[in-house]
């Protein structure tokens, strides 16, 4: 029977017992280890069953260090801490907008501890959880009042329900965005029960088109910020106030989805287009929504602003229980909000708003300087500061390339793409821009912080590649 291969592998007793792995029991529980021990074994099993060499692989000794390799990667989470040197300030797979420190801090205490979410500490009475953010929402956006949730497109869909579960909403087909993943206006129109009609076409649509769209069975109108793309050349689009004059006239709903949520002018910093959160309730919309975590620099969130009574309507829809915020966002958001009560501080202190306003001559001193710190490293043979554009992300300012100053770091003997690897397999993980003759690193969204360990990263991929 000696030539049944899988006779001879060794058993998961005899492996328990070797000492390396007696040795890890101090880092690893038991049920760990002997689950690594016979998922190691069953996966030679599986070579063997198909008919694969094994040799070598079936050492006891191997099959202890692979085991220890693989209970050690599990000790290292999924979720790690990125230094964000690719200049893309909302980089939606870097999870977007970074927290200021007292919304961070926010969401700390609130997740550690207990809080008055729903208890008003005045009266003792059962609170409401959206009291926390109402008042700032409406300060921010002059609205009446104000809701948020999950995210901009759990705010789509309740908003829709609210105002027209099985009636029509009247959309330019210039505005049907898909923002990325699955969030296309005519599937969440879909979702939400609302009854999409298309107007006017990709690059025109006229007031006209509206109106003569607008039925026995219209509920609303509603305009959608094309963030993420813009449509240039011989285009037309209708106004706010415009839409606002036609819906009132026909007793309709004005939902202004205005998606990137700038709450204080940027144009003055080189980013021109995207609608103020404010200037949709100014121009009489009836409801006004916008992602908190991206131009607003907050916790991911979809905040609701408008009438009184769609809030309340949208509040009582049960599917607000699904789509309501946690403690630690709503935590997180609250405190974001209150440093816009001062427009000024929010620009310089509110993360995402001042990297996207670091002045270009800001940028290529701190690039110099690490740059400088970097050609010290030996193996870098090469980190000089170059002119670059960086893009906004997150679906916002599409058009808007941002002057920047990147470090171009060359290694000796190790390609761009395989330094990039390394570094973003390291810890921190660390992501660049890879270019031809070197990986390049904007400055802009690494805080000033992360440049010690960000050089210090690049000294330890150098070494080790
Ligand atoms: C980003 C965006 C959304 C989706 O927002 P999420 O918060 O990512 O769900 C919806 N509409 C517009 C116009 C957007 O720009």
């Amino acid at each position: 029977m000696s030539d049944n291969p899988f006779r001879q592998l060794p058993s998961v007793g005899s492996l328990l017992d070797l000492p390396a792995l007696r040795d890890v029991s101090g880092r690893h529980p038991p049920e760990a280890i002997t689950a690594a021990v016979r998922a190691e074994v069953s996966s030679l099993r599986e070579k063997l069953a198909a008919g694969e060499r094994i040799e070598g692989l079936d050492d006891p000794a191997a099959i202890a260090a692979r085991v220890i390799a693989r209970l050690d990667a599990d000790l290292v989470p999924r979720l790690r801490s990125v230094i964000n040197a690719t200049g893309v300030v909302l980089h939606t797979n870097l999870g977007r907008a970074p927290l200021h420190e007292d919304a961070a801090r926010a969401a700390y205490e609130a997740a550690r501890g207990y809080l008055n979410l729903e208890l008003d500490l005045t009266t003792g009475k059962r609170g409401e959880r959206q009291a926390a953010v109402r008042a700032g929402i409406c300060a921010l956006t002059g609205a009446e009042s104000a809701t948020a949730v999950n995210n901009c497109a759990a705010a789509t869909v309740i908003v829709l329900r609210a105002v027209a579960v099985g009636k029509e909403v009247i959309v330019s087909r210039g505005q049907l965005i898909e923002i990325g993943g699955s969030f296309r206006i005519p599937d969440i129109m879909a979702v939400s029960g609302a009854v999409l009609r298309e107007v006017g076409t990709t690059n025109i649509t006229r007031l006209a088109d509206y109106e003569q769209a607008i039925g026995p069975n219209t509920a609303a109108l509603m305009r959608i910020h094309t963030s993420n793309y813009r449509v240039r050349g011989f285009t037309r689009a209708v106004d706010l106030p415009e839409l606002v004059a036609l819906a009132k006239k026909h007793r309709l709903t004005v939902v202004d989805d205005v998606g990137s949520g700038q709450a204080v002018d940027l144009a003055a910093f080189g980013l021109p287009g995207e609608p103020l959160v404010s200037a949709g309730i100014a121009a009489g919309a009836d409801l006004v929504l916008f992602s908190g975590d991206k131009l607003l620099g907050g916790p991911q969130s979809g905040i609701i602003a408008g009438r009184a009574v769609l809030i309340r309507a949208i509040e009582k829809d049960p599917l607000m229980r699904a789509f309501r915020l946690d403690k630690m966002t709503l935590a997180a958001l609250e405190a974001t909000l209150r440093l816009y009560r001062d427009p000024q501080a929010a620009l310089r202190t509110v993360p995402a708003l001042r990297m996207l306003t670091t002045p270009l001559a800001e940028l290529q001193r701190r690039a110099e300087t690490v740059a400088a710190r970097l050609r010290a490293v030996s193996g870098v043979t090469a980190a000089e500061v170059r002119a670059d554009v960086a893009y906004v992300g997150g679906g916002s300012l599409p058009d808007v390339a941002l002057p920047t100053a990147v470090i171009a770091v060359q290694a000796d003997g190790v390609s761009e793409a395989d330094l990039a690897d390394c570094l973003r397999t390291g810890t921190p993980a660390v992501v660049g821009r890879v270019r031809e003759g070197g990986l390049w690193l904007d400055l802009r969204t690494v805080f000033e912080r992360q440049e010690e360990e960000l050089v210090e990263a690049i000294r330890l991929a150098v070494s080790g590649s």
